[in-house]
């Protein structure tokens, strides 16, 4: 299926979003937050990109330089945020500390910063939902990494709209803007292919500092063992499972202590990290 009706088909079956809102799209530079950015826009939806600076020297530059291009180009706001600004440091100096500090690698430490960090400057923004660029191979992944890790319930609130639903379903009024995520039901493989036949200038390289992580050890076996249908059965399947499980789940968001972002716990898990710098 063409992946401009896939999105649209994805956000009306779970209504991620309406014409009349704010949508701001959370801008890695890569592929997918870039195609998704144009889709929606594309659709007639009031798009605005966010993008967060985190210091990962000539990578970051580009990336900055290949969004302001595009932005510019295809009548888009953009913000970009410094994280130097935000927490005192680039991502490699903090991830640096917290493996030596804590044993923490890969990319929890700076995935946890980017969400504190967009949700934040989204909200400035006056986003009613944030757009991520997940496609269908990062969800698959989720779901068996955290088999691997013997934790399935990690991903409970897995689905186009994080927590299953949006937030207004769900009653929750917190400091939180809504995530969601048109790109749910694509193939990496499918985002890769429109990225290219658009010809979006921008940088088709992993991040450097993702080598050797579990994800990326996953990605590997998954690309060698599975097709598009088989990562669309683990999604289906799990997301099936995960209905069961939710009310299981005792804990209630609210807000952190510390900074009053959104948090499961007294502290939120970005305030306990930074706190560790
Ligand atoms: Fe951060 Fe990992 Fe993404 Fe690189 S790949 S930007 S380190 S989360
Ligand atoms: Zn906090």
């Amino acid at each position: 299926m063409d992946i401009e009706v896939r999105v649209r088909e994805t956000i009306e079956k779970y209504g991620l979003m309406k014409k009349s809102e704010r949508i701001v799209v959370a801008l890695s530079g890569g592929k997918d937050s870039t195609s998704v950015l144009y889709i929606l826009k594309k659709l007639g939806y009031d798009v605005h990109g966010l993008m967060i600076d985190l210091y990962l020297g000539e990578w970051s530059e580009i990336h900055k330089k290949n969004m302001t291009k595009f932005c510019e180009g295809n009548d888009i706001p953009l913000m970009v945020v410094d994280l130097k600004k935000e927490i005192g440091q680039g991502i490699c100096f903090v991830k640096a500390v917290l493996a030596k500090k804590k044993g923490l690698t890969g990319c929890t430490v700076c995935g946890v910063i980017k969400k504190w960090v967009l949700n934040k400057w989204a909200r400035k923004m006056g986003a009613d939902v944030i757009v991520t660029g997940h496609n269908l191979d990062d969800e698959a992944q989720n779901v068996l990494m955290n088999y691997l890790k013997g934790n399935v319930a990690l991903g409970k609130g897995m689905g186009p709209a994080t927590g299953g639903e949006r937030r207004e379903a769900r009653g929750e009024k917190l400091n939180f803007v809504q995530r969601v995520k048109p790109l749910f039901f694509v193939p990496e493989a499918e985002v890769l292919r429109y990225a290219k036949n658009k010809g979006f200038d921008i940088l088709y390289d992993r991040c450097p500092c993702a080598l050797g992580t579990y994800r990326v050890d996953t990605r590997g076996w998954m690309r060698e063992a599975m097709g598009d249908e088989d990562k669309r059965k683990i999604v289906d399947g799990f997301m099936e499972a995960v209905k069961g499980m939710k009310a299981g789940d005792e804990r209630v968001a609210r807000e952190c202590v510390e900074c009053g972002e959104v948090s499961r716990d007294e502290v939120c898990s970005f305030c306990k990290i930074v706190g560790c710098v």
